[in-house]
Protein backbone atom coordinates (compact mmCIF):
# COMPACT_ATOMS: atom_id res chain seq x y z
CA UNK A 1 0.00 0.00 0.00
CA UNK A 2 0.91 3.22 -0.80
CA UNK A 3 2.47 5.64 1.72
CA UNK A 4 -0.24 8.37 2.92
CA UNK A 5 0.04 11.96 1.09
CA UNK A 6 -1.39 14.94 2.20
CA UNK A 7 -2.01 17.54 -0.79
CA UNK A 8 -3.51 20.96 -0.75
CA UNK A 9 -6.95 21.10 -2.43
CA UNK A 10 -7.88 24.37 -3.66
CA UNK A 11 -11.59 23.21 -4.40
CA UNK A 12 -11.94 22.69 -0.09
CA UNK A 13 -9.04 24.98 0.76
CA UNK A 14 -7.52 22.84 2.91
CA UNK A 15 -5.08 20.28 3.37
CA UNK A 16 -6.83 16.78 3.09
CA UNK A 17 -4.94 12.92 2.52
CA UNK A 18 -4.96 12.49 -1.33
CA UNK A 19 -7.48 9.10 -1.54
CA UNK A 20 -7.67 8.21 -5.00
CA UNK A 21 -10.35 6.43 -6.99
CA UNK A 22 -8.24 3.13 -7.67
CA UNK A 23 -6.47 2.73 -4.62
CA UNK A 24 -2.56 3.21 -5.49
CA UNK A 25 -3.45 4.54 -8.72
CA UNK A 26 -3.36 8.04 -9.28
CA UNK A 27 -4.54 9.68 -12.62
CA UNK A 28 -3.17 13.59 -13.14
CA UNK A 29 -4.03 16.10 -15.09
CA UNK A 30 -1.91 18.93 -15.90
CA UNK A 31 -2.61 22.04 -18.03
CA UNK A 32 0.51 22.41 -20.27
CA UNK A 33 2.18 25.28 -22.26
CA UNK A 34 0.52 27.18 -25.11
CA UNK A 35 2.72 26.98 -27.66
CA UNK A 36 2.63 30.41 -28.81
CA UNK A 37 5.72 31.73 -27.52
CA UNK A 38 8.63 30.19 -25.29
CA UNK A 39 7.37 29.45 -22.07
CA UNK A 40 8.46 31.53 -19.40
CA UNK A 41 10.09 30.62 -15.54
CA UNK A 42 6.68 31.40 -14.17
CA UNK A 43 5.15 28.92 -16.57
CA UNK A 44 7.77 26.20 -15.76
CA UNK A 45 6.73 26.42 -12.07
CA UNK A 46 3.77 25.32 -12.38
CA UNK A 47 5.12 22.69 -14.65
CA UNK A 48 7.69 21.43 -12.58
CA UNK A 49 5.02 21.31 -9.66
CA UNK A 50 3.41 18.81 -11.90
CA UNK A 51 6.94 17.00 -12.10
CA UNK A 52 7.32 16.90 -8.41
CA UNK A 53 3.85 15.77 -7.55
CA UNK A 54 4.05 12.90 -9.65
CA UNK A 55 7.34 11.56 -8.60
CA UNK A 56 6.31 12.24 -5.04
CA UNK A 57 3.66 9.89 -5.51
CA UNK A 58 5.51 7.65 -7.18
CA UNK A 59 8.33 7.61 -4.27
CA UNK A 60 5.26 7.19 -2.19
CA UNK A 61 4.23 3.84 -4.01
CA UNK A 62 1.32 4.79 -6.33
CA UNK A 63 1.03 3.92 -9.89
CA UNK A 64 0.66 7.19 -11.46
CA UNK A 65 -0.64 8.00 -15.09
CA UNK A 66 0.45 11.33 -16.21
CA UNK A 67 -1.28 13.64 -19.10
CA UNK A 68 -0.09 16.99 -19.89
CA UNK A 69 -1.55 18.07 -23.07
CA UNK A 70 -0.34 21.09 -25.32
CA UNK A 71 -3.05 24.02 -26.56
CA UNK A 72 -1.93 24.39 -30.22
CA UNK A 73 -5.28 25.97 -30.53
CA UNK A 74 -8.16 28.29 -29.19
CA UNK A 75 -6.70 29.90 -26.25
CA UNK A 76 -7.98 33.51 -26.71
CA UNK A 77 -5.84 36.83 -25.82
CA UNK A 78 -8.70 37.95 -24.13
CA UNK A 79 -9.29 34.96 -22.28
CA UNK A 80 -11.70 35.96 -19.10
CA UNK A 81 -15.02 34.84 -21.13
CA UNK A 82 -13.60 34.32 -24.25
CA UNK A 83 -15.72 36.71 -25.88
CA UNK A 84 -15.73 37.93 -29.47
CA UNK A 85 -12.85 40.51 -28.70
CA UNK A 86 -10.63 37.78 -28.10
CA UNK A 87 -7.85 36.93 -30.75
CA UNK A 88 -6.45 33.52 -30.90
CA UNK A 89 -3.16 33.91 -29.43
CA UNK A 90 -1.44 31.51 -32.12
CA UNK A 91 -3.17 32.69 -35.20
CA UNK A 92 -1.96 36.49 -34.01
CA UNK A 93 1.78 35.00 -33.20
CA UNK A 94 1.52 33.87 -36.90
CA UNK A 95 0.12 37.00 -38.53
CA UNK A 96 2.50 38.85 -36.49
CA UNK A 97 5.38 36.39 -37.98
CA UNK A 98 4.18 36.15 -41.32
CA UNK A 99 4.13 31.87 -40.91
CA UNK A 100 1.25 29.91 -40.83
CA UNK A 101 -0.34 29.35 -37.39
CA UNK A 102 0.41 25.59 -37.70
CA UNK A 103 3.89 26.10 -37.94
CA UNK A 104 4.42 28.60 -34.95
CA UNK A 105 2.17 26.32 -32.65
CA UNK A 106 4.53 23.13 -34.25
CA UNK A 107 7.80 25.68 -33.94
CA UNK A 108 6.89 26.43 -30.15
CA UNK A 109 6.31 22.90 -29.18
CA UNK A 110 9.96 21.63 -30.12
CA UNK A 111 10.97 24.66 -28.16
CA UNK A 112 8.82 23.78 -24.88
CA UNK A 113 10.11 20.40 -25.37
CA UNK A 114 13.80 20.80 -25.20
CA UNK A 115 13.14 23.42 -22.34
CA UNK A 116 11.60 20.79 -20.23
CA UNK A 117 14.59 18.06 -21.51
CA UNK A 118 16.66 20.83 -19.96
CA UNK A 119 15.06 20.56 -16.82
CA UNK A 120 14.30 17.35 -16.59
CA UNK A 121 10.54 17.62 -16.47
CA UNK A 122 9.74 13.26 -16.96
CA UNK A 123 8.13 12.36 -19.67
CA UNK A 124 3.84 12.65 -19.40
CA UNK A 125 2.81 9.05 -20.55
CA UNK A 126 0.10 11.20 -22.62
CA UNK A 127 0.97 14.50 -24.52
CA UNK A 128 -2.48 15.26 -26.66
CA UNK A 129 -2.68 18.45 -28.42
CA UNK A 130 -5.97 19.60 -28.56
CA UNK A 131 -6.15 20.11 -32.42
CA UNK A 132 -6.23 15.67 -31.96
CA UNK A 133 -9.10 16.55 -29.96
CA UNK A 134 -11.98 18.48 -32.05
CA UNK A 135 -14.35 16.29 -32.62
CA UNK A 136 -14.28 15.13 -28.81
CA UNK A 137 -14.58 18.98 -28.41
CA UNK A 138 -17.56 19.32 -30.94
CA UNK A 139 -19.51 16.05 -29.25
CA UNK A 140 -19.21 17.46 -25.79
CA UNK A 141 -20.66 20.90 -26.79
CA UNK A 142 -23.57 19.08 -28.59
CA UNK A 143 -24.10 16.88 -25.31
CA UNK A 144 -23.97 20.17 -23.75
CA UNK A 145 -26.66 21.56 -25.71
CA UNK A 146 -29.16 18.93 -25.52
CA UNK A 147 -28.72 19.01 -21.46
CA UNK A 148 -29.57 22.70 -21.89
CA UNK A 149 -26.26 23.93 -20.18
CA UNK A 150 -25.36 25.42 -23.78
CA UNK A 151 -26.57 27.27 -26.89
CA UNK A 152 -25.53 28.37 -30.31
CA UNK A 153 -25.51 31.67 -31.98
CA UNK A 154 -24.26 33.15 -34.98
CA UNK A 155 -21.88 29.68 -35.25
CA UNK A 156 -20.54 30.16 -32.14
CA UNK A 157 -21.64 27.49 -28.56
CA UNK A 158 -21.89 29.58 -25.10
CA UNK A 159 -22.37 27.85 -21.66
CA UNK A 160 -24.30 29.09 -19.60
CA UNK A 161 -22.86 30.16 -16.89
CA UNK A 162 -25.87 30.65 -14.37
CA UNK A 163 -27.36 27.34 -15.30
CA UNK A 164 -24.40 25.84 -13.19
CA UNK A 165 -25.24 26.54 -9.75
CA UNK A 166 -22.04 25.51 -8.71
CA UNK A 167 -20.15 27.88 -10.94
CA UNK A 168 -17.80 29.51 -8.78
CA UNK A 169 -16.71 26.50 -6.48
CA UNK A 170 -13.06 26.34 -6.91
CA UNK A 171 -12.25 29.81 -7.25
CA UNK A 172 -14.62 31.15 -4.79
CA UNK A 173 -16.87 33.40 -6.97
CA UNK A 174 -20.03 33.93 -6.60
CA UNK A 175 -22.38 34.32 -9.51
CA UNK A 176 -24.27 37.31 -8.48
CA UNK A 177 -20.74 39.22 -7.87
CA UNK A 178 -19.64 38.36 -11.34
CA UNK A 179 -22.82 39.36 -12.98
CA UNK A 180 -22.69 42.88 -10.99
CA UNK A 181 -18.83 42.76 -12.09
CA UNK A 182 -19.05 41.72 -15.97
CA UNK A 183 -17.98 44.50 -18.81
CA UNK A 184 -21.35 45.01 -20.73
CA UNK A 185 -19.81 43.72 -24.01
CA UNK A 186 -20.16 44.49 -27.96
CA UNK A 187 -20.92 41.02 -28.40
CA UNK A 188 -24.77 40.69 -28.07
CA UNK A 189 -24.77 37.08 -28.99
CA UNK A 190 -24.52 35.61 -25.86
CA UNK A 191 -27.02 35.88 -23.18
CA UNK A 192 -24.96 36.58 -20.54
CA UNK A 193 -21.84 38.18 -20.21
CA UNK A 194 -20.47 35.19 -17.85
CA UNK A 195 -20.87 32.97 -20.87
CA UNK A 196 -18.13 31.23 -22.06
CA UNK A 197 -17.57 30.09 -25.85
CA UNK A 198 -17.34 26.57 -26.31
CA UNK A 199 -17.06 27.16 -29.53
CA UNK A 200 -16.19 30.11 -31.94
CA UNK A 201 -17.11 30.78 -35.13
CA UNK A 202 -14.09 31.34 -37.49
CA UNK A 203 -13.72 34.06 -39.46
CA UNK A 204 -13.04 32.98 -43.42
CA UNK A 205 -9.14 34.15 -43.16
CA UNK A 206 -8.93 32.06 -39.60
CA UNK A 207 -6.21 29.31 -41.17
CA UNK A 208 -7.15 27.02 -37.99
CA UNK A 209 -11.02 25.81 -38.52
CA UNK A 210 -12.29 23.12 -38.62
CA UNK A 211 -16.83 22.13 -40.14
CA UNK A 212 -18.67 21.70 -37.09
CA UNK A 213 -22.29 21.22 -36.68
CA UNK A 214 -22.42 24.77 -36.42
CA UNK A 215 -20.76 25.99 -39.26
CA UNK A 216 -16.58 26.53 -39.42
CA UNK A 217 -15.02 27.41 -36.38
CA UNK A 218 -12.53 26.31 -33.33
CA UNK A 219 -12.83 25.34 -30.14
CA UNK A 220 -12.86 27.37 -26.64
CA UNK A 221 -9.68 27.25 -24.69
CA UNK A 222 -11.61 25.60 -21.57
CA UNK A 223 -13.36 22.69 -23.41
CA UNK A 224 -10.23 21.37 -24.86
CA UNK A 225 -8.88 20.04 -21.34
CA UNK A 226 -12.43 18.56 -20.41
CA UNK A 227 -11.90 17.25 -23.87
CA UNK A 228 -8.50 15.66 -23.22
CA UNK A 229 -8.58 14.30 -19.55
CA UNK A 230 -12.04 12.75 -20.22
CA UNK A 231 -10.68 11.30 -23.67
CA UNK A 232 -7.40 9.98 -21.78
CA UNK A 233 -8.30 9.22 -18.60
CA UNK A 234 -11.58 6.54 -17.38
CA UNK A 235 -11.42 8.90 -14.07
CA UNK A 236 -8.97 11.97 -13.08
CA UNK A 237 -8.17 11.70 -9.70
CA UNK A 238 -5.98 15.51 -9.49
CA UNK A 239 -5.84 18.54 -11.94
CA UNK A 240 -2.78 20.57 -11.77
CA UNK A 241 -2.06 24.00 -13.05
CA UNK A 242 -0.89 27.56 -12.40
CA UNK A 243 -2.69 29.64 -10.43
CA UNK A 244 -4.02 32.06 -13.12
CA UNK A 245 -5.77 29.24 -14.39
CA UNK A 246 -8.17 28.57 -11.55
CA UNK A 247 -10.21 31.37 -12.90
CA UNK A 248 -11.71 31.11 -15.37
CA UNK A 249 -10.09 28.08 -17.06
CA UNK A 250 -10.95 25.49 -14.56
CA UNK A 251 -13.91 26.99 -12.90
CA UNK A 252 -14.77 26.38 -16.69
CA UNK A 253 -13.42 22.85 -17.02
CA UNK A 254 -15.38 21.67 -13.76
CA UNK A 255 -18.48 23.50 -15.60
CA UNK A 256 -18.26 21.55 -18.67
CA UNK A 257 -17.09 18.17 -17.08
CA UNK A 258 -19.81 18.24 -14.47
CA UNK A 259 -22.52 19.41 -16.88
CA UNK A 260 -21.77 16.82 -19.94
CA UNK A 261 -20.99 13.50 -17.62
CA UNK A 262 -20.63 13.97 -14.02
CA UNK A 263 -17.13 13.89 -14.69
CA UNK A 264 -16.00 15.26 -11.24
CA UNK A 265 -12.24 15.68 -10.08
CA UNK A 266 -11.66 15.78 -6.51
CA UNK A 267 -7.96 17.46 -6.31
CA UNK A 268 -6.90 20.37 -7.54
CA UNK A 269 -3.78 21.84 -7.10
CA UNK A 270 -2.34 25.17 -7.85
CA UNK A 271 1.28 26.52 -8.14
CA UNK A 272 1.72 30.21 -6.46
CA UNK A 273 2.55 32.77 -9.09
CA UNK A 274 6.27 33.82 -8.96
CA UNK A 275 7.89 37.35 -8.53
CA UNK A 276 11.58 38.23 -10.52
CA UNK A 277 13.61 40.75 -7.56
CA UNK A 278 10.23 41.08 -5.72
CA UNK A 279 8.31 42.04 -8.86
CA UNK A 280 5.79 40.80 -11.45
CA UNK A 281 7.77 39.48 -14.71
CA UNK A 282 6.95 41.67 -17.47
CA UNK A 283 8.81 41.98 -20.54
CA UNK A 284 9.10 46.09 -20.13
CA UNK A 285 10.73 45.98 -16.42
CA UNK A 286 13.56 43.46 -18.14
CA UNK A 287 12.77 41.23 -15.60
CA UNK A 288 10.83 38.20 -18.02
CA UNK A 289 13.31 35.32 -18.18
CA UNK A 290 13.03 31.97 -20.63
CA UNK A 291 14.89 29.14 -20.07
CA UNK A 292 17.15 29.73 -23.25
CA UNK A 293 17.72 33.30 -20.86
CA UNK A 294 18.89 31.72 -17.97
CA UNK A 295 20.83 28.64 -20.07
CA UNK A 296 22.51 31.93 -22.35
CA UNK A 297 23.35 33.66 -19.06
CA UNK A 298 25.48 30.15 -18.28
CA UNK A 299 23.21 28.75 -15.42
CA UNK A 300 22.59 24.79 -16.31
CA UNK A 301 19.35 23.61 -16.52
CA UNK A 302 19.64 21.92 -13.14
CA UNK A 303 20.21 24.43 -11.51
CA UNK A 304 17.32 26.73 -12.57
CA UNK A 305 15.32 23.30 -11.48
CA UNK A 306 16.25 23.51 -8.38
CA UNK A 307 15.49 26.93 -7.80
CA UNK A 308 12.42 26.53 -9.10
CA UNK A 309 11.72 23.60 -6.62
CA UNK A 310 12.98 24.49 -3.76
CA UNK A 311 10.19 27.02 -2.44
CA UNK A 312 6.93 25.04 -1.72
CA UNK A 313 4.51 25.58 -4.08
CA UNK A 314 2.08 27.21 -2.72
CA UNK A 315 4.56 30.25 -1.72
CA UNK A 316 4.80 32.95 -4.05
CA UNK A 317 8.23 32.52 -5.14
CA UNK A 318 10.73 35.46 -5.48
CA UNK A 319 13.25 34.82 -8.31
CA UNK A 320 16.22 35.93 -8.61
CA UNK A 321 19.85 35.44 -9.99
CA UNK A 322 21.06 35.28 -6.63
CA UNK A 323 18.85 32.09 -6.06
CA UNK A 324 20.35 30.35 -9.72
CA UNK A 325 24.02 30.67 -7.36
CA UNK A 326 22.73 29.18 -4.43
CA UNK A 327 21.25 26.25 -6.18
CA UNK A 328 24.68 25.89 -7.83
CA UNK A 329 26.42 25.95 -4.61
CA UNK A 330 24.04 23.55 -3.00
CA UNK A 331 24.34 21.40 -6.00
CA UNK A 332 27.57 21.27 -5.69
CA UNK A 333 28.00 20.29 -2.43
CA UNK A 334 26.20 17.22 -2.49
CA UNK A 335 27.40 16.13 -5.97
CA UNK A 336 30.92 16.63 -3.82
CA UNK A 337 29.47 14.28 -0.81
CA UNK A 338 28.59 11.93 -2.72
CA UNK A 339 31.58 11.50 -5.18
CA UNK A 340 33.86 11.24 -1.83
CA UNK A 341 31.86 9.34 -0.65
CA UNK A 342 31.81 6.70 -3.52
CA UNK A 343 35.88 7.11 -4.16
CA UNK A 344 36.97 7.22 -0.79
CA UNK A 345 38.50 4.68 1.17
CA UNK A 346 36.80 4.29 4.66
CA UNK A 347 36.87 2.04 8.07
CA UNK A 348 35.84 -1.27 6.77
CA UNK A 349 33.95 -2.20 10.01
CA UNK A 350 30.30 -2.13 9.79
CA UNK A 351 28.81 0.57 12.13
CA UNK A 352 25.54 1.92 12.65
CA UNK A 353 23.39 3.33 9.83
CA UNK A 354 20.02 3.59 12.15
CA UNK A 355 20.64 7.76 11.74
CA UNK A 356 20.46 7.39 8.20
CA UNK A 357 17.50 5.45 7.85
CA UNK A 358 15.71 7.53 9.99
CA UNK A 359 16.82 10.22 8.25
CA UNK A 360 15.50 9.02 4.74
CA UNK A 361 11.95 8.34 6.81
CA UNK A 362 11.82 11.93 7.89
CA UNK A 363 12.50 13.27 4.11
CA UNK A 364 9.93 11.18 3.06
CA UNK A 365 7.36 12.01 5.48
CA UNK A 366 8.19 15.50 4.61
CA UNK A 367 8.03 15.36 0.39
CA UNK A 368 4.49 13.20 1.52
CA UNK A 369 2.79 16.31 3.53
CA UNK A 370 1.85 18.23 0.77
CA UNK A 371 5.10 18.56 -0.85
CA UNK A 372 7.04 20.27 1.19
CA UNK A 373 11.23 20.37 -0.20
CA UNK A 374 11.56 22.95 2.50
CA UNK A 375 11.99 20.50 4.94
CA UNK A 376 12.92 17.44 2.48
CA UNK A 377 15.95 19.62 1.55
CA UNK A 378 16.90 20.60 5.40
CA UNK A 379 17.05 16.47 5.89
CA UNK A 380 19.00 16.05 2.80
CA UNK A 381 21.90 18.74 4.43
CA UNK A 382 21.34 16.81 7.21
CA UNK A 383 22.81 13.31 5.92
CA UNK A 384 25.40 15.23 4.06
CA UNK A 385 26.62 17.42 6.97
CA UNK A 386 26.62 14.34 9.08
CA UNK A 387 28.31 12.05 6.83
CA UNK A 388 30.75 14.52 5.85
CA UNK A 389 31.93 15.38 9.41
CA UNK A 390 32.23 11.24 10.45
CA UNK A 391 34.12 11.80 7.33
CA UNK A 392 36.37 14.47 8.81
CA UNK A 393 36.43 12.56 11.97
CA UNK A 394 37.79 9.58 9.96
CA UNK A 395 34.95 7.66 11.65
CA UNK A 396 32.62 6.90 8.86
CA UNK A 397 32.22 3.53 7.52
CA UNK A 398 32.12 1.97 4.43
CA UNK A 399 28.61 0.50 5.10
CA UNK A 400 27.44 4.70 6.28
CA UNK A 401 29.07 5.57 3.18
CA UNK A 402 27.45 3.29 0.99
CA UNK A 403 23.93 3.96 2.84
CA UNK A 404 24.69 8.06 2.01
CA UNK A 405 25.55 7.69 -1.48
CA UNK A 406 22.40 5.56 -1.81
CA UNK A 407 20.46 7.86 -0.64
CA UNK A 408 21.71 10.64 -2.44
CA UNK A 409 21.22 8.70 -5.89
CA UNK A 410 17.47 7.38 -5.20
CA UNK A 411 15.83 8.88 -2.35
CA UNK A 412 17.47 12.47 -3.11
CA UNK A 413 17.79 11.84 -7.08
CA UNK A 414 14.49 10.44 -8.16
CA UNK A 415 12.39 13.72 -6.65
CA UNK A 416 15.24 16.38 -7.21
CA UNK A 417 16.84 14.88 -10.23
CA UNK A 418 20.11 17.48 -10.10
CA UNK A 419 22.98 15.42 -9.54
CA UNK A 420 25.02 14.38 -12.66
CA UNK A 421 25.44 10.68 -11.70
CA UNK A 422 27.53 9.47 -14.06
CA UNK A 423 31.31 9.43 -12.56
CA UNK A 424 34.58 9.42 -14.36
CA UNK A 425 36.02 5.98 -13.51
CA UNK A 426 39.48 5.81 -12.54
CA UNK A 427 41.72 4.26 -14.42
CA UNK A 428 43.44 1.46 -13.38
CA UNK A 429 46.96 2.99 -13.28
CA UNK A 430 45.41 5.48 -10.97
CA UNK A 431 44.43 2.98 -9.19
CA UNK A 432 47.55 1.06 -9.25
CA UNK A 433 49.47 4.33 -7.73
CA UNK A 434 46.67 5.13 -5.13
CA UNK A 435 47.07 1.97 -3.97
CA UNK A 436 50.92 1.92 -3.94
CA UNK A 437 50.70 5.11 -1.96
CA UNK A 438 48.08 4.04 0.62
CA UNK A 439 50.95 1.80 1.50
CA UNK A 440 53.92 3.87 1.49
CA UNK A 441 51.63 6.31 3.96
CA UNK A 442 51.32 3.41 6.14
CA UNK A 443 54.49 3.07 6.37
CA UNK A 444 55.13 6.54 6.84
CA UNK A 445 57.03 7.17 3.79
CA UNK A 446 55.87 10.75 2.93
CA UNK A 447 58.90 11.06 0.16
CA UNK A 448 57.16 8.41 -1.61
CA UNK A 449 53.87 9.28 -1.00
CA UNK A 450 55.06 12.97 -2.67
CA UNK A 451 56.46 11.17 -5.70
CA UNK A 452 52.88 8.66 -6.05
CA UNK A 453 50.75 12.25 -6.03
CA UNK A 454 52.52 13.54 -8.69
CA UNK A 455 52.94 10.92 -10.80
CA UNK A 456 48.78 10.81 -10.27
CA UNK A 457 48.64 14.08 -11.37
CA UNK A 458 50.14 13.53 -14.61
CA UNK A 459 47.56 11.20 -15.04
CA UNK A 460 45.07 14.37 -14.35
CA UNK A 461 43.89 13.44 -11.17
CA UNK A 462 44.42 15.23 -7.96
CA UNK A 463 44.69 13.37 -4.65
CA UNK A 464 42.90 14.60 -1.64
CA UNK A 465 43.97 13.22 1.90
CA UNK A 466 41.13 12.77 3.99
CA UNK A 467 40.96 11.70 7.61
CA UNK A 468 40.19 8.14 6.83
CA UNK A 469 42.07 7.85 3.60
CA UNK A 470 42.84 9.33 0.18
CA UNK A 471 40.39 9.83 -2.71
CA UNK A 472 40.86 11.43 -6.11
CA UNK A 473 39.59 13.98 -8.25
CA UNK A 474 39.92 14.56 -11.77
CA UNK A 475 41.65 17.41 -12.68
ZN1 LIG B 1 -6.01 23.44 -19.28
Amino acid sequence: MPAKVTLHNTLTGQKEVFTPKVEGQANLYCCGPTVYDFAHIGNFRSFLMADLLTRVLRYAGYEVTKVQNITDVGHLTNDDFADADGEDKIAKKAKAEGIDAFAVAEKFTQYFLEDEKELRISEPDHRPKATDFIQEQMDIAQKLIEKGFAYAANGSVYFRAAKFTDYGKLSGNKLDDLQAGARVEVNDEKESPLDFALWKQAAPEHLMQWESPWGMGFPGWHIECSAMSQGLLPHTDIHTGGEDNIFPHHECEIAQNECSCDYTIPYWLHAKHLLVDGKKMSKSKGNFFTIRDLLTKGYKGTEIRYALLAAHYRTALNFTEDSLVQARSSIERIQEARRLMVNGEWLTVDSDTDWIADLSQKYQAALCDDMNVSDALAVVFEIVSEGMKKRDAGSLSDEEAGEIVNFLETDFNDIFDVLDLELETIPIEVETLLQQRSEARKNKDWAASDVLRDQIRELGWEVLDEAGGQSVKKV
